[in-house]
């Protein structure tokens, strides 16, 4: 099925100034009381209800259920905001319907998970919120608040309190409403007024240790896929540690001959950066000026790292989607595969920024391969793609994790253990596929140490 439009999202990193940081924090503590309110006023009307069940109450003289939609929460909360939260004037109003809504949203996904109409796991009561959660705001409604972005392309509009009491605020309004931005927006301001691109939302976050704004925009799917020369049918892909991952095709450009991907460069170094860190933080004095610092130091760390690695996955997985009809890939090994006395600090790390990574290389492939008609095929984590020889099809009993190469007793064939896992990710895709017998270019082991020269074809005569 085709789809019109399509959502994605555009980051901007920010760099507010001090007491802008201290408005965006009001702004992210007002969501989230909105949101703790929402929740436990829905809770409580639910409690009630039970008990007055329990009771033997007749069905028809309960109390009235709550709806949780943001139309009738919204009204509800601006009944008592006086009383919950006095301070509510010196808040962008934005901030408190962005806590009911997150919360509407929260338990909606509740509810149909609970009735069995939502696809995925279950999903358990919307939690609270507390001031160690993720902070962030989210503005709606755009079209009616008019221009997010400054003539000068550097700053993104910051939405202040209409009747705002703080003189703080009262007094610089003009200082105050344009965060700077660290990139340029002209890109992204381009394609709005041009009307290419349309902003659905904004959301400002603090993440990865430093605060960005989040631009939802929707864009026409003829304008968002470029052509690009097909290569093949069927990649497989297998993301691997030493390697960011590894292609039974590989694409002369992305990766080397034999289909690796090498990671970001300088990911080592600020992997073992981030393990010395943790070291430090260990040896700290919970709740010392130090401690806060090192934390600090290691969201960043951590928050550019994962940016790092996102924006080479982008990379990786546009060239995938626009190169072949069908990408597939291992599902996430939850396996104890690191066995624990050889799991060094940095190994562990680099493990789970590459589980992390696997969900990010789903989501971006997912989409990509939407928007040009291809797909992605997902093979079930049971398959033995590391263990099982890619050329003859025996399984062997085990490989530990230190062994590079994969060593089949029965044909001999000697392989990358990547190489040997993307091969027959390749295969079990095109199992998948219903076309088993079909064959691919370069799909063939380039080491073979036995009765190699019988499978070569004769030449013409
Ligand atoms: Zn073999």
């Amino acid at each position: 099925m085709e789809q019109p439009y399509r959502t994605r999202a555009v980051l901007v990193p920010l760099d507010p100034s001090p007491t802008q940081v201290q408005l965006l924090r009001s702004y992210c503590g007002a969501s989230r009381k909105a949101f703790n309110w929402t929740v436990a006023t829905v809770k409580a009307n639910l409690e009630t209800r039970a008990d007055e069940r329990d009771a033997g109450v007749p069905e028809s003289e309960l109390t009235t259920s709550i709806s949780w939609t943001p139309y009738s929460m919204t009204p509800l909360w601006n009944s008592v905001k006086d009383e919950v939260a006095p301070w509510h004037r010196d808040v962008t109003t934005h901030a408190f319907r962005s806590g009911v809504t997150n919360a509407s949203i929260a338990l909606k996904n509740f509810d149909e998970a609970r009735k069995g109409v939502r696809r995925g796991g279950p999903i358990g009561f919307p939690k609270f919120k507390d001031r160690h959660s993720k902070q962030s705001i989210t503005f709606t409604e755009l079209k009616r608040l008019g221009n997010w972005f400054s003539d000068d392309s550097r700053h993104v509009r910051l939405i202040l309190p209409r009747f705002a009491t703080d003189p703080r605020i009262v007094r610089r309004r003009d200082q105050l409403q344009w965060l700077h931005t660290t990139e340029s927006l002209r890109r992204l301001k381009s394609k709005v007024t041009s009307g290419e691109w349309s902003v659905q939302s904004l959301t400002i976050s603090f993440a990865g240790g430093r605060w960005q704004a989040s631009f939802s925009v929707r864009q026409s799917v003829e304008c968002a896929s470029k052509a690009v020369q097909l290569r093949g049918t069927v990649v497989g892909v297998d993301l691997g540690v030493a390697y960011l991952a590894t292609l039974s095709v590989p694409i002369p450009g992305l990766s080397d001959a034999n289909g690796h991907v090498s990671n970001p460069r300088h990911l080592d170094g600020e992997l073992e950066r981030l393990a010395k860190l943790n070291r430090q933080l260990s040896r700290c004095v919970k709740g010392s000026k130090n401690r806060a610092k090192l934390i600090r130091r290691r969201q960043r760390l951590y928050g550019r790292i994962t940016r790092t690695r996102d924006l080479y996955l982008h990379r990786l997985t546009t060239t995938l989607a626009g190169s072949f009809e069908t990408v597939v890939l291992e599902d996430l090994r939850v396996t104890t595969m690191v066995k624990k006395s050889k799991d060094t600090t940095t190994h562990r790390l680099s493990r789970s920024i590459l589980d992390a990574g696997f969900f990010e290389l789903r989501r971006q492939l997912t989409y990509k391969t939407d928007d040009r008609g291809h797909r992605v095929i997902v093979v079930g984590s049971f398959y033995p793609s590391s263990k099982m020889c890619s050329h003859c099809g025996v399984t062997r009993a085990k490989l530990a994790l230190s062994d590079r190469n994969f060593e089949c007793s029965d044909c001999g064939v000697s392989l990358d253990r990547d190489v040997n896992a993307a091969r027959n990710i390749h295969r079990e895709g095109l199992r998948l596929l219903g076309n088993e017998a079909s064959t691919v270019a370069g799909h063939q082991p380039e080491t073979l140490n036995a009765d190699s020269r019988e499978r070569e074809t004769e030449p013409l005569r």
